[in-house]
C-alpha cells in the first residue's frame, strides 16, 4: 500500500450528533464519521497521518476535492488520545463517556486556561466527536502509515472523541521551537539563602545522576526572563534572535501572569502542605495541582517565513493530585533540600550570580 495513502472521512454539522448518537452532545460540537452515513449537511475531507507520542496520535486533515475545509477544522489537526483497553470498552457507552470520563473537561481545562492567560495565548483545542466507524478507518490509516518500529504493532483501540487542536506545524521555510519555563520563581520550600532555584537544583541533582534531559542540558534558568539579562540567558535555547526578541516583549505579559499563577496556588509549597495533611483541604490540593501545571506547560514559537513569530502555550492538562502524585512530588522536593542542591555555587543559576 502507498506509504502516504490519506483516507475520506466526513465532518458532519451539531445535528448529525443527535441522530448519530444517543449520547446528550451539547450544541456545537462538531462529528467525524466515515461515509457510512453521509448526509446532504456533510463535508468530505481527508485524514493523514502525521505523527504520534505515547498519548497521541496526530492527523493532518485536508479538503476533499475541490471544496475548502468547513472553519472548524481549518488549521487544525485531529489529535486522538491512545486509550487503554479499560478506558476505550467504557469510552464506547456514550452516557459514561459524558459522566465519570468527561472528555469535555478537557476542554473546559482549555477555556479555563484563556482566561488565565488570554485568548491569544493558549493553543486552541476543541472536542470533536467520533462515530463507531472511525475506529477502523483510523486503524487502517495506521496500518499504511510510516510508523517508527517500536509503535507499528500497536493498533487504536478507539474513542468516542478527539480534539481539533491548532496546527503549529511548521510549512517550507518555518521552524517550530519549544521552550519549557518550569518554575518562574523560587519553590516555597527551598532553605533560607539558597543559591539555587527550583529549575537549578534539579538540573544539577540529575546531571550528577547522568539523568539529564533536553531541557537540563540547556542550562537555562528561568529567573533570568524577569531581568535584564533575559536575552542573554534565553541564547542558550534559541539561536533565532526574532524569537527571543518576541518572548522578551509580546510575552512578558503572560510570562508574568504565569509567575504570579503559580505563586497564587502554591504560596507555603509541598513540604508545608504534606506537614499539615491532616488539616488539608480538596481546594489546597487542586490549587497545588493548578501550580505544577503552570510549572511544567510548554511554550511552542513558530518562527515564520517573513520574520514574525506566532507563539502559544500547551500541555496545560491539569495535574490531578492524588496521594500518589503528592508523595513523588514530597520526596522529589525533600531530596534536593536534604541533598543540599538548592545551595553550592552554580554557573547558570540567577542566585548564584546575581
Ligand atoms: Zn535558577
Amino acid at each position: 500500500m502507498d506509504p502516504s495513502a490519506d483516507c475520506d472521512i466526513v465532518y458532519y454539522s451539531t445535528k448529525s450528533v443527535y441522530s448519530e448518537t444517543k449520547g446528550q452532545a451539547p450544541e456545537g460540537i462538531p462529528f467525524l464519521s466515515d461515509f457510512s452515513s453521509i448526509s446532504d449537511s456533510a463535508t468530505a475531507c481527508s485524514l493523514e497521518y502525521l505523527n504520534e507520542g505515547g498519548a497521541n496520535l496526530v492527523f493532518r486533515i485536508t479538503p476533499a476535492g475541490a471544496k475548502s475545509l468547513p472553519e472548524a477544522l481549518s488549521g487544525r489537526v485531529l489529535r486522538l488520545a491512545k486509550h487503554s483497553r479499560e478506558e476505550a470498552a467504557i469510552l464506547d457507552h456514550d452516557d459514561q463517556e459524558l459522566g465519570a470520563h468527561n472528555p469535555l473537561s478537557e476542554e473546559a481545562q482549555y477555556r479555563y486556561w484563556v482566561k488565565v492567560l488570554g485568548d491569544e495565548a493558549v493553543l486552541n483545542h476543541n472536542v470533536v466527536r467520533l462515530s463507531g466507524s472511525m475506529k477502523d478507518l483510523i486503524n487502517s490509516l495506521l496500518a499504511c502509515a510510516d510508523r517508527s518500529e517500536h509503535r507499528r504493532a500497536h493498533a487504536w483501540v478507539g474513542g468516542r472523541t478527539g480534539f481539533l487542536v491548532e496546527d503549529m506545524t511548521p510549512q517550507e521555510g518555518e521552524t517550530l521551537h519549544e521552550f519549557k519555563p518550569k518554575w518562574l520563581d523560587q519553590s516555597p520550600s527551598a532553605p533560607r539563602g539558597a543559591t539555587r532555584c527550583r529549575t537549578c537544583a534539579l538540573r544539577a541533582m540529575r546531571s550528577v545522576a547522568g539523568q539529564s534531559t533536553a531541557t537540563d542540558l540547556q542550562g537555562f534558568c528561568p529567573l533570568y526572563l524577569f531581568t535584564p539579562r533575559a536575552k542573554e540567558a534565553l541564547s542558550k535555547v534559541f539561536h533565532d534572535q526574532a524569537i527571543m526578541d518576541h518572548i522578551t516583549t509580546e510575552l512578558m505579559p503572560m510570562l508574568s501572569t504565569l509567575r504570579d499563577y503559580q505563586r497564587r496556588h502554591d504560596e507555603v509549597g509541598i513540604v508545608h502542605v504534606q506537614r499539615h495533611a491532616h488539616k488539608q483541604n480538596e481546594d489546597e490540593l487542586i490549587k497545588l495541582g493548578q501550580a505544577m501545571t503552570a510549572r511544567d506547560c510548554t511554550i511552542y514559537c513558530l518562527r515564520r517565513r517573513d520574520g514574525s513569530v506566532k507563539a502559544r502555550i500547551g500541555d496545560l492538562d491539569l495535574k490531578s493530585c492524588t496521594q500518589d502524585k503528592v508523595e513523588k512530588w514530597l520526596l522529589l522536593e525533600q531530596k534536593l533540600i536534604n541533598g543540599g542542591w538548592y545551595e553550592g555555587e552554580d554557573e547558570v543559576c540567577l542566585l548564584s550570580n546575581g
